[in-house]
């Protein structure tokens, strides 16, 4: 029997996972990795854990799975996105750690940029509002302060790859150092207009045009795994961002899809077709998957806390001992008795962009508890979805009839249900929350014909389940009211 092995490629783990023909997984297997934090608003991945947690993790799930390598007929690559590795091409070893999309240290650099006036030529190219999460200023960062590191980027000795590029790298033996177009629409350096490198921001920022990968389409075999994973010579056919992944594994091939992932943070992204077109509610457009190999956009509204919130309860605060028991400690009290709680813990995304807003919990009382704390919590992932579909809706004029989702907070039924609730509009959520997975596996698939198109796709999937608003609109925008007043005030607190 043949599988697709899609690698998932995550910000606190790597995930393996192998999909029959019949869209259904047989098998994960994942292995968490340390997340370094040597600064404040610094966030750091050793690279060598992330591609060792990946391999381990492809090994086991085929032993897991008892599947023959031999049987594993492509390999798709999704993951985290904007995340920067700066390796040297003769040594294969990199020259700082990954600093990861979370890190905010770019955000001088970007002030100056936007000082300088660019703002708009980056938008009318990339699509993108100058922000440290995008790679960008985390390479000019290590170019700048990493000994030698320049000399050597314009000696022309040092690639810059995301995690995708890193990945296929060492999978290939250096073979191939590419990227695909999804993931480089991330870096604030890609033309996605004129889909190219663009000359004018790399001048900008100084970044040598020798340090850039080649870049190729999301599905297409683009190299041969040739490392002794027992899946040598297996073909590499599919390549995407984490994100544009989630909305190709929800089948958002058409104008207008949209979905939502519930992860560390939330991402809604909706396709908008073949026209690059700017949000004026400071959302950005990216490049999405396209197996016809067309350019196709998206409109995005990234959070950058969404789930972590949970693990931060878990973790620093030790409310409980895993992520799913939020729910049962959020469902101890009925409301969350006038607390809210601002997650920006590594500043705010969209639609505020405010890279020095703070982590905030407001309207403590002497009868607050944990479940109060907790609820508030998950309540803060809906509001900030909420005020991210409702910037869309006002850019598309198509306000959203229904909300998919998927991520690994999307399984919490008090958060589904009270973003149905939130937003007025259902909640639909399919029975298999690995989308990011699927998606990879899907376009590795329809490059290698294991699959013929995506409506052979759809046939199979099934089993979704619907969340039905039914909170009184009224009392729900006196508390979105609420929420975003508690924004403001959270609002550029650590500058
Ligand atoms: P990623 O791919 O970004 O690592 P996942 O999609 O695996 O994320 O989702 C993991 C996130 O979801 C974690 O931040 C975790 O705290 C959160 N999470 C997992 N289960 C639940 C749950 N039942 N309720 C709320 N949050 C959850």
């Amino acid at each position: 029997m043949q599988n697709i092995l899609a690698l998932d490629q995550g910000t606190t783990s790597s995930r393996a996972v192998l999909v029959g023909h019949d869209a259904k997984i047989l098998g994960v297997a994942q292995h968490e990795f340390k997340q370094i934090y040597p600064n404040v608003g610094w966030v750091e991945h050793d690279p060598y854990d992330i591609l060792t947690s990946q391999l381990s993790s492809a090994v086991e799930v085929l032993g897991k799975a008892n599947i023959r390598p031999r049987d594993v007929i492509a390999i798709g690559i999704t993951n985290q996105r904007e995340t920067t590795i700066v390796w040297n091409r003769d040594t294969g070893k990199p020259i700082y750690n990954a600093i990861v999309w979370q890190d905010r240290r770019g955000a001088p650099l970007c002030e100056k940029l936007t000082r300088d006036g660019a703002e708009d030529t980056i938008r009318q190219k990339t699509g993108l509002l100058i922000d440290p999460y995008f790679s960008a200023t985390k390479i000019s960062w290590i170019l700048d302060n990493v000994e030698g590191a320049r000399a050597q980027a314009e000696q022309g000795k040092l690639a810059f790859g995301t995690v995708d590029s890193w990945l296929v790298w060492n999978l290939t033996s250096g073979k191939r150092h590419i990227t695909d177009r999804t993931n480089a629409s991330r870096t604030m350096l890609y033309n996605i207009v004129e889909d190219r490198w663009d000359a004018d921001l790399l001048n900008m920022l100084n970044i040598p045009e020798s340090m850039m990968p080649e870049v190729v389409w999301s599905s297409e075999i683009v190299g041969q795994v040739t490392t002794s994973l027992g899946l040598g010579s297996v073909q590499i056919a599919g390549i995407a961002g984490d994100q544009q992944s989630a909305l190709f594994g929800q089948l958002c091939v058409s104008p207008g899809d949209a979905k939502n992932t519930y992860g560390t943070g939330c991402f809604l992204l909706q396709n908008i077709g073949n026209k690059f077109t700017l949000s004026q509610q400071r959302l950005i457009t990216t490049l999405t998957c396209s197996p016809q190999k067309k350019l196709e956009y998206a409109l995005e509204g990234s959070i950058f806390v969404g789930g972590a919130v949970v693990q931060w309860l878990r973790d620093n605060m030790r409310f409980f001992s895993s992520s799913p028991d939020v729910e049962s400690v959020a469902a101890s009290v009925k409301d969350t008795d006038g607390v809210v709680f601002v997650p920006a813990f590594t500043g705010l995304g969209a639609p505020h962009w405010d890279p020095y807003a703070s982590g905030m919990i407001i309207g403590i009382q002497r009868s607050t508890q944990i479940g109060h704390i907790a609820r508030a919590a998950l309540e803060s992932i809906a509001f900030q979805v909420a005020d991210v579909l409702q910037a869309m809706n006002k850019d598309t004029r198509q306000p959203f009839r229904e909300l998919r989702v998927d991520g690994g907070a999307a399984s919490n039924d008090i958060l589904m249900q009270f973003q149905a609730d939130l937003l007025q509009i259902p909640v639909r959520r399919p029975a298999e929350l690995e989308t990011t997975a699927l998606g990879a596996a899907y376009l590795a698939g329809l490059a290698v014909d294991f699959w013929s198109s995506t409506e052979e796709i759809a046939k199979v999937l099934g089993g979704d389940k619907l969340f039905e608003p039914q909170a009184d609109r009224k009392e729900m925008e006196a508390r979105q009211a609420k929420w975003q007043d508690a924004v403001k005030r959270a609002g550029g607190w650590n500058r």
